[in-house]
């Protein structure tokens, strides 16, 4: 089952210096509960293809299909978490995370319940009531996650979310990442420039290539788990 479905992806963006082609004719699709990695070098068009998924960004052409609908804008079908921590500081860890959740017209009753299942899914529970400058980082990232996962998104954008976090911890958050992942019926777009977290993580790596001004080359790797 394709969930998401990229043709021909184009992006330029046009400014006072003139035109950056930042993606050019990507294509690719993600299948529903696969883990796919996109790793490339800086400047490649990573961060602007994950914000054009998103919806953050206008693409100049081509098509994406989200279950084949194509995206317009930002939705709740799409759930994002970024490498600075979005956390609201003044807000608990539970309204952080309630914040995200599309309340349309659910009881607040429902609505806490919702949010203590996320909470518990990664392994904050006790923490409902704690504030942002109380977490570490990993943690804080984990309110991220479950923020991004509580409207049950079709898919989770993930753009370097561990890339400020030590090695340590980063390896910890990779495994958490990866428990969920198999706990919940999600398909994960993951942007790093680490490829060693590609090859842990992923089922199916693409290697974004740029030349400048070319069509960009996109090299799949499959990534068999043991
Ligand atoms: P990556 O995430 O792989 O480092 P980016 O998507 O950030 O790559 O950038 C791709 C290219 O697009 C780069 O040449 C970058 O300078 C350019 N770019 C990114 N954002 C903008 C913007 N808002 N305006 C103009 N050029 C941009
Ligand atoms: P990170 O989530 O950044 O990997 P650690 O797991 O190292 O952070 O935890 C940082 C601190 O928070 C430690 O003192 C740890 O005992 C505490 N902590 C983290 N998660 C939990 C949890 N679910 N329950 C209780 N304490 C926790």
């Amino acid at each position: 089952e394709v969930i998401l479905e990229v043709k021909n992806l184009t992006k330029v963006y046009r400014g006072a210096k003139g035109e950056t082609t930042a993606l050019k004719d990507v294509s690719f699709k993600t299948h529903r509960r696969e883990f796919v990695c996109v790793i490339g070098p800086s400047g490649c068009g990573k961060s602007t293809l994950i914000r054009t998924l998103a919806g953050l960004e206008s693409y100049t052409s081509g098509e994406v299909l989200l279950d084949g609908k194509p995206v317009t804008g930002p939705g709740r079908d799409r759930g994002m978490v970024f490498q600075g921590y979005t956390l609201f500081p003044w807000l608990s860890v539970k309204k952080n995370v309630m914040f995200g959740l599309e309340m349309n017209g659910m009881p607040s009753e429902e609505a806490s319940r919702e949010v203590a299942l996320w909470l518990e899914l990664v392994g904050l529970e006790k923490f409902a009531n704690a504030y942002p400058h109380e977490l570490s980082g990993g943690m804080k990232q984990r309110v991220a996650i479950a923020r991004a996962l509580v409207n049950q998104p079709r898919i989770l954008l993930m753009d370097e979310p561990f890339g400020a976090l030590d090695a340590q911890t980063r390896c910890k958050m990779q495994t958490h990442l990866l428990e969920i992942w198999r706990n919940i019926d999600i398909t994960i777009l993951f942007i790093t420039h680490d490829l060693d977290e590609a090859i842990l993580l992923a089922d199916r790596i693409l290697v974004l290539k740029a030349h400048p001004g070319e069509v960009q080359e996109l090299i799949e790797v499959s990534v068999p788990r043991p």
